[in-house]
């Protein structure tokens, strides 16, 4: 998958709101396929995995308590450059100073409920996406 897929998160804040239609018609409209969608509740240990390089960062424990809130939307999302183009559409993680017509510009509170995640490399991306999805739904990648 790597070059045309990306993994991204609604997150718990954005999910909990309401948000999810708007934000993946958002990104449909900037030509992004949905080629894998789940709603799931994760776990602390799920959370504390899935973000484990921020292990030693100051807000590790308030970012899992935070993912752990609530259900949120793991997808896999396909276009091409999609890990670039995705990083883009969603702005810079504070949406005080995320681009205007951005995810998080739009739709984020603070700096970490910033309402969407999206990969930051294809290897990432690749890893991120078999974290939440199975062999049957990574699409393209068998
Ligand atoms: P991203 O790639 O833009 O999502 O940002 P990072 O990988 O640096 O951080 C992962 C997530 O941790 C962010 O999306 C935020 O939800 C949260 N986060 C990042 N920096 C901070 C911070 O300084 N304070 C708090 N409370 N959360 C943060």
């Amino acid at each position: 998958m790597a070059g045309t897929q990306t993994l991204t998160i609604i997150k718990p804040d954005a999910f909990g709101a309401g948000k999810a239609g708007k934000i993946v018609a958002h990104l449909e409209a900037q030509g992004f396929v949905v080629r894998a969608a789940r709603v799931m509740h994760l776990t602390a240990a799920q959370a504390g995995e899935f973000y484990a390089v921020h292990r030693e960062r100051p807000f590790y424990q308030s970012l899992v308590t935070f993912m752990t809130s609530g259900p949120c939307m793991p997808m896999i999302l396909e276009k091409e450059g999609a890990v670039a183009a995705l990083r883009k559409a969603i702005g810079a993680t504070d949406p005080a100073e995320a681009e205007a017509g951005t995810v998080r510009k739009l739709y984020a509170e603070s700096k970490e409920r910033n309402a969407i995640h999206a990969s930051d490399s294809d290897d990432n991306a690749v890893r991120e996406a078999r974290f939440f999805f199975g062999e049957a739904e990574v699409i393209g990648a068998r």
